[in-house]
């Protein structure tokens, strides 16, 4: 499954949260706060940077590309309800949108907004 960044979607907000793992995995950047950089440094060990992209190490060792929370949710949307048209459970659309290696860390919340709000459910 490809993904192209959709020029047309706004500027993630919570983009902001990769970037600590860019700077840190990038150029050894860490924050000024002890506490913040020792908790970056910990979660850091779970992602690689690949060609300038974020990736994540799952738990079963698949590489999921740390996407942005907006083309998440569409992907989940596209997924859910559209051509596919599953209605699947949100455990089950986020579980298959990892298992195809996409991770953004709001993925299960944004997934039960969508069904809980989903006319064809
Ligand atoms: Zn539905």
């Amino acid at each position: 499954m490809e993904l192209d960044e959709d020029p047309a979607i706004e500027p993630d907000p919570l983009a902001t949260r990769r970037m600590p793992y860019l700077d840190y995995l990038l150029y050894e950047a860490l924050p000024m706060d002890k506490i913040e950089a020792r908790l970056l440094a910990h979660h850091a060990k779970s992602f690689v940077v690949i060609e300038g992209e974020l990736y994540r190490r799952s738990h079963t060792r698949i590489l999921q590309h740390y996407i942005p929370i907006e083309q998440g949710k569409q992907l989940l949307s596209d997924i859910h309800g559209g051509v596919c048209g599953l209605h699947v459970a949100p455990r089950t659309l986020v579980g298959n949108m990892f298992r195809q290696g996409f991770y953004w860390p709001t993925a299960v919340a944004d997934a039960e907004q969508i069904v809980r709000t989903c006319e064809g459910c």
